[in-house]
């Protein structure tokens, strides 16, 4: 049932052009029942076209009022007037405006995508509505594959796509012959006899003559008007209006991503440019991560050669302290109360020499560590045959050492025994009753031979000083070496009265090392980070250039009743997409580098963690969301008139 009355009341409409304005329309006054069959005749440039685009609520009027089934259109939103446009208007255009990418079906369908029809019941409607108007075998048909009329059918079945009441044809049959267009006019007559308001502009008076009320316009005023006649109406009009689904939101958008892809696709070329720069920064950002990535994890690696997480103490105040070497502020007490410690897993003093090893006839120089028990177990390192000496031969200036593996193999061979042997230690004989292996002695390790002794004989029997030249801590495991290193400072500046002393730790080397990487990675990021913005605007470009080549499809979609968060979805999915599928190529590419990189410069590792490959998504996706959104909006944006008048 057709309840869509049309008034308009003292409806101007005028244009700014220039310093000039000019009235297209002025004071129109006019009512159109539901249900008329009405010519709009007029020279050219008289204000037909604007009068029907106000109808069609394309256009709002400047001054007076239009309502629509008494709806006053003038206190509507941009949505709610596409929503009247949705509903309750079709439009046939004298150049048809079909988008020429689409097939006929498709074209029809179109308006039904922004009621939330779903795909399946759109196509069911469209191909039975180019049924009705003879088409049934031009269905799959692009527009160039058809004829004029033949087109203008099509466009009449897309103007009926989603029941609206109201058909506006502006000059339907200006573009036909004389034949295809007859054949036009009685496919709108049908419409009226099915109940369908039908209102037609022309130029021509024979057109005008089909019709059953002809107004007349001049210099955009109302000059004559045949009146109503009696209308045949009631209860024949097709008023089938599918109903859309409760899905409403998620079919539009889908509908806008397969849009958008179509679109992506029908550009290949230019789309696979524009997302080369996309997929350069997304590669570089990738690559410089992993990179970075692969660089910690050697720098970590690294540093755990150098053996366990250990703490050293040592006299002074800092580093260069010149007092240093003679103050003798750390003592075998102090070692004995860190040793008492819950934090602290083993501690051990610390001093060293240069001492000559004899043998038999063999000699050679050695560095020597004076050492507690439990010096081994501080950094970590296993015996490769023999023991330790204990806090015993410590105590007692036991005449034992341990040797590496060097020694052994200087005094007695690769393969031999040394255990038990006694070598001659500057002046003094000791047994050998350990042997570390060269290999596993990680940061302990001098350049040098190297033997260990109780700390007490290399004091007190080969060097002469008492004073140690440090402590090492281990802390224990859970504990950090920063607390560690916070409790036994409290601890000796309690003992000592004073902070005679300075900490050091291998996490600082950790520290300095990882900051170097870290400015490092910063810097390559922000490379990295650039070249995703130039992607960016290259997208923006594209993304600005599609909005004005499709400036005609806008308009279509506007007017057969998309909203303009539809039109913002379709082009801000397409520059998501172009971000999207240029991401995944980038990862890919990266990906592509770590294999060739690791071949080349194995040394050079790459390390991607699924965290690195979010980001990049995570960041190529919002480089298409803030790209793409300016052009998408002003796509969005575009007055549905202009965007039509554009074709
Ligand atoms: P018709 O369809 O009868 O040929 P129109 O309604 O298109 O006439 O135009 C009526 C008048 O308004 C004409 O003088 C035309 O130049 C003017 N006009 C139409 N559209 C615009 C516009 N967008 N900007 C400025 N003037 C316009
Ligand atoms: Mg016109």
């Amino acid at each position: 049932m057709n309840d869509t009355r049309l008034e308009l009341t003292r409806v101007t409409r005028e244009y700014i052009s220039g310093p000039n304005t000019i009235a297209a329309l002025r004071d129109v006054s006019l009512t159109i029942e539901p249900g008329e069959m009405v010519a709009i005749v007029g020279a050219s440039g008289s204000g037909k076209s604007t009068l029907l685009n106000i109808l069609g609520c394309l256009d709002r009027p400047t001054a007076g009022s239009y309502r629509v089934a008494g709806q006053e259109t003038g206190v509507l939103s941009s949505d709610d007037l596409a929503r009247l446009r949705r509903e309750r208007v079709g439009f046939v255009f004298q150049h048809y405006n079909l988008l020429s990418s689409l097939t006929a079906v498709d074209n029809v369908s179109m308006p039904a995508i922004y009621d939330g029809l779903p795909r399946r019941d759109r196509i069911r409607r469209a191909e039975t509505l180019l049924g009705r108007l003879g088409l049934k075998d031009r269905a799959d048909h692009r527009p160039h594959q058809l004829s004029g009329g033949q087109q203008q059918r099509v466009s009449i079945a897309r103007a009926l796509m989603n029941g609206g009441p109201v058909i506006l044809a502006d000059e339907p049959t200006g573009a036909l012959d004389q034949n295809t267009g007859e054949q036009v006019l009685q496919a709108l007559k049908e419409l009226h006899a099915k109940g369908h308001t039908v209102i037609i502009v022309t130029h021509d008076m024979t057109v005008a003559q089909h019709a059953d009320r002809i107004i007349e316009i001049r210099d955009g005023s109302i000059i004559a008007d045949s009146g109503l006649r009696a209308i045949q109406d009631e209860g024949r009009q097709d008023s089938f209006r599918p109903r859309s689904s409760g899905w409403i939101g998620l079919w539009r958008h889908l509908e806008a991503a397969r849009m958008a892809m179509a679109s992506l696709n029908a550009h290949r070329l230019r789309t696979l440019l524009t997302m080369l720069g996309i997929i350069i920064g997304t590669a570089a950002v990738v690559t410089v991560a992993a990179l970075g990535e692969g660089a910690r994890l050697r720098v970590i690696a690294n540093i755990s050669t150098l053996g366990t997480n250990t703490l050293d103490i040592y006299p002074g105040a800092g580093w260069g302290d010149m007092r240093a070497g003679a103050v003798a502020t750390l003592k075998a007490s102090d070692v004995a109360a860190l040793g008492r410690h819950d934090y602290i897993d083993s501690v051990t003093p610390m001093v060293t020499g240069k001492v000559t090893l004899r043998f038999g006839n063999l000699a050679a120089n050695a560095s020597i560590s004076g050492v507690g028990s439990q010096y081994f177990r501080v950094h970590g390192v296993r015996l490769s045959s023999g023991t330790v000496f204990d806090d015993d031969a410590v105590s007692q200036l036991a005449p034992v050492i341990v040797i590496d593996s060097k020694v052994r193999d200087k005094f007695f061979g690769p393969g031999m025994d040394p255990l038990g042997q006694v070598i001659l230690v500057g002046m003094v004989p000791c047994r050998i009753i350990g042997v570390a292996d060269e290999d596993n002695l990680g940061a302990i390790r001098r350049g040098d031979l190297n033997v260990w002794a109780p700390y007490t004989v290399v004091s007190g029997r080969l060097t002469g000083s008492a004073r140690l030249e440090g402590i090492t801590v281990r802390p224990k495991a859970g504990y950090t070496t920063e607390v560690a290193e916070q409790a036994v400072t409290k601890l000796l500046a309690l003992l000592h009265g004073r902070k005679d002393f300075y900490t050091y730790n291998v996490d600082l080397i950790r520290k300095s090392i990882e900051g170097a990487n870290y400015t490092m990675t910063l810097l390559t990021s922000m490379i990295a980070v650039i070249s995703l913005i130039v992607g960016g605007i290259g997208v923006m470009n594209i993304t600005l250039v599609s909005v004005t080549e499709r400036t005609q499809e806008i308009g279509v979609r506007l007017a057969v009743g998309a909203r303009q968060s539809d039109i913002l979805s379709q082009f801000l999915l397409e520059a998501v997409f172009v971000c999207l599928i240029g991401g995944v190529l980038g990862v890919l590419c990266a990906i592509g580098i770590g294999e060739v990189l690791a071949k080349v410069a194995p040394a050079t590792a790459m390390v991607i963690s699924p965290v690195t490959i979010l980001i990049a998504f995570a960041s190529s996706t919002s480089i298409g969301l803030i790209f793409g959104f300016v052009p998408a909006r002003n796509a969005a944006r575009l007055n549905p008139v202009d965007a039509l008048g554009k074709s």
